[in-house]
């Protein structure tokens, strides 16, 4: 008696959950259709100044206002008046007053923070870049506005000290291309000298990319860097270039495939090959000649900047735009990028910032 009590109270349950399954699925069509119609830019923070502020705090500041004089975090109160700048915080450890905008990329530029972060978030979604004509077009702002807008945007995509590829063992896979004329030098036919040279690793195991405008492509030049951004123990897959000689003296294993032979993946082991670089180079290429078409040598890096920041955040490693865009903002802290810096040839040779391309010791950086 007791058992046929349980069976009916089972299959009254069961009715319950068929007869619940059209409002299920009613719901599921009312979110679908709300996510359909819900555009990222009708989020406040792109088109109210004050919430542009308080979503740009909420990342820069986790735990609160942090005076950017002195950094105190206590005694920091929000000045509120009617008249005030908006996000204007006042300091009573110094004395003096900020916004979240100082010390940042965005300190001194009369351009509104949301206008800032539609730049950010176009710049952190378009897979081969947005182009300075573009910005001008979508934001409204001038084209000299959006083009120093870009390449600031650039600058915080820049990373910095980072771990050596292929630790435990991993792959890295490197190879170098040419793009463009270098301005200045003599053309020669069947060579790439007089074209901007690109060397590029890649990690298979994280799927992250780390490029460097190069001088030339000569063992002097290549081994050394790949020594400073690859671990010892690492597995280097090149093709059969001559710089690439004598690499299994310093890492663990060098695998090469030959193109010359039309040999793309090692005939004897196929893990042996550079086709992930390759496909990086693509996106690089396919970017820099559709939409940005033109680029001089000084800014070439940041251009590699931010490719390699998309690439290696890109939505196969589980990353998507709105994810990306805040990681850029979280750079924007600390590194400031003048006009006159930004344009000016040679500029990024500058003391007062770190702008090496390739530092004294090899290990690659942007600036
Ligand atoms: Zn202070």
């Amino acid at each position: 008696m007791k058992k046929s009590h349980s069976t009916v109270e089972s299959l009254n349950r069961i009715r319950d959950i068929i007869l619940d399954i059209p409002k299920i699925m009613c719901i599921l069509a009312l979110t679908k259709g709300k996510a359909m119609n819900h555009s990222v830019f009708s989020e406040p923070q792109f088109h109210n100044e004050e919430s542009a502020f308080a979503f740009v705090e909420a990342l820069l500041w986790p735990d609160g206002p942090v005076c950017p004089h002195c950094g105190d975090k206590e005694k920091i109160g929000k000045l509120n008046g009617k008249t005030t700048r908006i996000g204007l915080y006042k300091c009573y450890a110094c004395q003096k007053p900020f916004t979240v905008r100082i010390g940042t990329l965005f300190e001194d530029s009369h351009i509104p923070l949301r206008f800032w972060l539609q730049a950010i978030y176009l710049m952190a979604q378009s897979k081969k870049g947005i182009s300075a004509n573009q910005l001008h077009r979508s934001l409204g702002v001038t084209l000299k506005s959006a083009w120093f807008l870009g390449h600031r945007i650039r600058e915080a995509m820049r990373e910095g000290e980072l771990a050596p590829f292929g630790g435990n063992g991993g792959i890295v896979e490197s190879d170098e291309t040419f793009l463009w004329n270098e301005p200045g030098k003599p053309i020669k036919r069947g060579g790439g000298g007089h074209k901007h040279k690109i060397l590029s690793l890649i990690d298979r195991n994280s799927g992250q990319v780390r490029s460097a405008v190069v001088e030339n492509f000569k063992v002097k030049t290549i081994v050394p860097i790949l020594k400073e951004n690859i671990a010892k123990e690492a597995r280097v897959m090149t093709d059969e270039a001559g710089q690439y000689r004598g690499l299994k003296d310093h890492f663990e294993d060098h695998g090469v495939v030959n193109h010359s032979v039309k040999e793309y993946v090692s005939f004897s082991d196929p893990s042996i090959h550079i086709n992930t670089v390759e496909g990086f180079f693509s996106i690089f290429k396919r970017g820099m000649k559709g939409v940005y078409q033109h680029c001089e040598k000084q800014h070439l890096h940041r251009y590699l900047a931010e490719f390699d920041f998309r690439y290696s955040k890109r939505v196969a490693k589980g990353i998507d735009d709105s994810t990306r865009a805040e990681k850029i903002l979280c750079g924007v802290a600390g590194k400031r990028l003048t006009y006159q810096t930004a344009n000016r040839k040679g500029g990024e040779r500058r003391a007062s910032q770190p702008q090496r391309m390739i530092s004294k010791d090899g290990r690659i950086c942007y600036f």
